[in-house]
């Protein structure tokens, strides 16, 4: 298949031209972002790839399907930056990777927390100045403390296991139980009970509309622990601005974030040398409790690697007329 890549970074580059030998694809690689003044560049094409930082919406989607483009291949997991309603209507098949590094992720959530707990990147910074103060660098013992987990599917789970060998205990929330979280001694309970007696909260739900700002005012007024919260998952879980408010009142001792709501107009690129426009995410770097990492939480060999083969595998499958098991339908 002829595959129009949008937002090519060169790690993506890299893993998936590793994998196209052996296969029939090509792949023109794109520096911009699908949308609808990009979309004349997918013109003889058969199918876009894509990532989280595309907004593929209804207009943008009918543009493509007009120049014959008939798949759409998401390398990553969540979907919900794509209007699968509209690509259905304009007969697309979209594909994604569901589970390309679930302990990634987790990994990540982990070094978040590790990081904004022993603030070893403030640590990092007054050494290379010879300061050797230990002032402000006090942590908490993550051994023993209460986590709640809201969202316990496959990276919730991997999240869960770390936590656990740390010597945490698990409060968990999910419209599904996992066997697994239960198997491990974490207790499943309500949102309300979560939020009110857990240390550290995760979330690794995935955003739809029932999850937009599960994290708000009203959530937060319900913790009683000022816990550190962490999002690796999707920016709009949270209402920033409502978090904004929860840590200058204290509620929420620190926050983690690898996700942002506005996060593309922000992330994947070097803005060093610009004024950034978005207030919410400049107040929040100006907190000395806050760490915000740019959506890196996948980003190991091994996942480049996966989303790489799985992509490409789903367009073979689809070009071979096969039912394709990671099918995205709305
Ligand atoms: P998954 O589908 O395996 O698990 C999601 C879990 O959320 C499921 O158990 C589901 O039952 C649960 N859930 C659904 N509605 C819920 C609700 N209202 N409240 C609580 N839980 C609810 O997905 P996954 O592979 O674990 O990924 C989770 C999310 O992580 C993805 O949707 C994506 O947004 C995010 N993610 C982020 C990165 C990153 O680099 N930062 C990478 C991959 C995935």
């Amino acid at each position: 298949m002829k595959i129009a890549f949008f937002t090519a970074k060169s790690y993506d580059k890299y893993y998936f031209n590793q994998q196209l030998s052996g296969t029939s694809h090509e792949i023109t690689y794109f520096e911009d972002a699908l949308n609808t003044e990009t979309a004349v560049l997918t013109r003889g094409f058969d199918a876009v790839c894509v990532f989280v930082n595309n907004q593929v919406d209804r207009e943008t989607i009918e543009l493509i399907a007009g120049y014959g483009v008939k798949a759409v291949a998401l390398r990553s997991a969540g979907v919900n930056n794509i209007d699968l309603q509209a690509a259905d209507d304009a007969g697309l098949h979209v594909f994604r990777v569901p589970a390309y590094s679930p302990e990634a992720v987790a990994e990540h959530t982990a070094a978040l927390i590790l990081t904004l707990n022993r603030k070893t990147h403030k640590a990092y910074n007054r050494v290379r100045e010879n300061n050797f103060s230990l002032e402000s660098l006090t942590g908490f013992n993550i051994h023993g403390k209460a986590v709640g987990v809201i969202g316990t599917g496959k990276i919730g789970v991997a999240f869960c296991r770390i936590m656990r060998g740390m010597g945490c205990t698990i409060n968990a929330f999910d419209p599904w139980q996992n066997e697994e979280v239960i198997e491990m001694g974490g207790k499943y309970m309500e949102l309300d009970e979560l939020l009110a007696n857990s240390n550290i909260i995760s979330l690794h739900c995935p955003l739809m509309h029932e999850t937009k700002h599960i994290i708000d005012k009203q959530a937060i007024d319900k913790m009683n622990n000022s816990p550190m919260l962490i999002n690796t998952s999707r920016g709009a879980l949270i209402n920033t601005a409502d978090v904004i408010e929860g840590l200058k009142e204290k509620k929420i001792g620190s926050l983690g974030i690898d996700v942002y709501e506005q996060e593309e107009h922000i992330f994947f690129q070097d803005l060093s040398e610009q004024v950034i426009e978005d207030d919410e995410i400049a107040r929040l770097m100006a907190f000395p409790n806050v760490l915000i990492t740019g959506h890196q939480a996948f980003l190991t060999k091994e996942a480049l690697n996966e989303i790489a083969k799985t992509t490409l595998n789903n367009l073979s499958a689809f070009e071979a007329g096969e039912e394709v098991e990671n099918r995205v339908r709305p």
